[in-house]
């Protein structure tokens, strides 16, 4: 659409040119090649993530059925042998209540600003007016980005098709949207349409990446996430919103095994022992659930160690938000 916006990285040159790419690698461009960036938005909880896995076809994004899982801005990349999309998943929209809300959304708002496209993601069990009424902030933006917006209405699994019918002709009425694409993130209905929606509208540029690279998060970060979102799953209430994870130590070991220590952080003595459970039983199963996964993810034996830290309100305070990683604007 914008065929002189070029996406961020690469410098300008002439498409037949070698060309020097995000991770200093030259590469020639094979001509036609077509690359951006792509940035997934919506309220918490409607499917941003699972589409993300989806298309990606393993796991990059942690999914939970608690909402605002994400905290980082994510690169997922997708590409074949003609483009290359970079996603840019998103922490759900929320009113920032915290210093680390507050610098979600400076993330929300950089990787709207860099997008090529912008996907809105509504849930289909939604009321139309009520995701209009929660993200109209949102909504605001996308009327003031150059970028053209297509609207995902996800989770069609779970409803009649006439009853899709109402909330399009809802969407439709607002003329902010250039497409409209009913899908099922989670059994991959409509998204592959989607796939070959998004292709023709990024601009012609050499991959920013290898083709062969799917994130540009390292193992680390990805096992810190995997270890939260067990947190997430076996936690009620405030507890797993109060904690984050950092990785001490990474090390292969000669027997073959990755040691792994993780340090999980909560914000209250109280919140400590609800983590760790009686007689530890609550750790025990955060860590098993989750080194099972790293062992699936890293295809290698890992031996796991967890330990539970009270870190006196983080969420407030920048140093600690800086060293785990959630950088804002500033
Ligand atoms: P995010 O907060 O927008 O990233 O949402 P997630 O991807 O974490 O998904 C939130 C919940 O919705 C999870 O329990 C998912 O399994 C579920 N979900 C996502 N997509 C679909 C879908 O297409 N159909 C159904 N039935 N559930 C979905
Ligand atoms: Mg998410």
């Amino acid at each position: 659409m914008h065929s002189d916006h070029k996406p961020h990285g690469g410098p300008d040159q002439e498409q037949d040119d070698p060309v020097l790419s995000r991770d200093g690698v030259f590469r020639p461009s094979p001509t036609g090649f077509r690359c951006g960036y792509v940035t997934i938005i919506g309220l918490p909880n409607v499917g941003k993530s699972t589409l993300l896995n989806t298309i990606l076809g393993q796991k990059i994004s942690i999914v939970t059925p608690k909402p605002q899982t994400t905290r980082h801005k994510l690169l997922g990349i997708y590409s074949t042998d003609s483009c290359q999309i970079v996603f840019l998943d998103t922490p759900g929209i929320l009113k920032p209540k915290y210093l680390l809300h507050e610098r979600m959304m400076d993330n929300v708002a950089l990787a709207m600003d860099e997008a090529d496209i912008l996907l809105f993601m509504i849930d289909s069990t939604d009321s139309p007016t009520k995701s209009w009424v929660l993200q109209e902030p949102v909504i605001e933006r996308i009327k003031g980005s150059k970028a053209p917006a297509f609207l995902l209405i996800n989770k069609v699994d779970r409803v009649q098709k006439l009853d899709l019918l109402p909330m399009i002709g809802f969407y439709a009425e607002k003329k902010l949207f250039g497409e409209i694409f009913p899908i099922s993130a989670l059994k991959r209905d409509g998204v592959d349409n989607l796939l070959k929606s998004i292709v023709p509208v990024l601009p012609e540029h050499p991959p920013l990446y290898p083709l062969d690279v799917v994130s540009d998060h390292s193992e680390r970060f990805l096992v810190s996430e995997i270890i939260r979102e067990k947190v997430f799953l076996q936690c009620k209430e405030e507890i797993p919103y109060s904690t984050a994870v950092e990785i001490i130590e990474f090390k292969e070991r000669e027997t073959g095994k990755t040691f792994i220590a993780a340090e999980v952080y909560v914000e209250r003595t109280s919140q400590r022992g609800i983590l760790i459970g009686k007689k530890g039983a609550m750790l025990k199963r955060i860590g098993a659930t989750a080194r099972i996964e790293i062992e699936k993810f890293l295809g290698r034996p890992v031996f796991l160690e967890i330990q539970v830290k009270v870190r006196e309100e983080w969420r407030q305070k920048k140093t600690w938000l800086d060293r785990l990683g959630y950088r804002g604007r500033g």
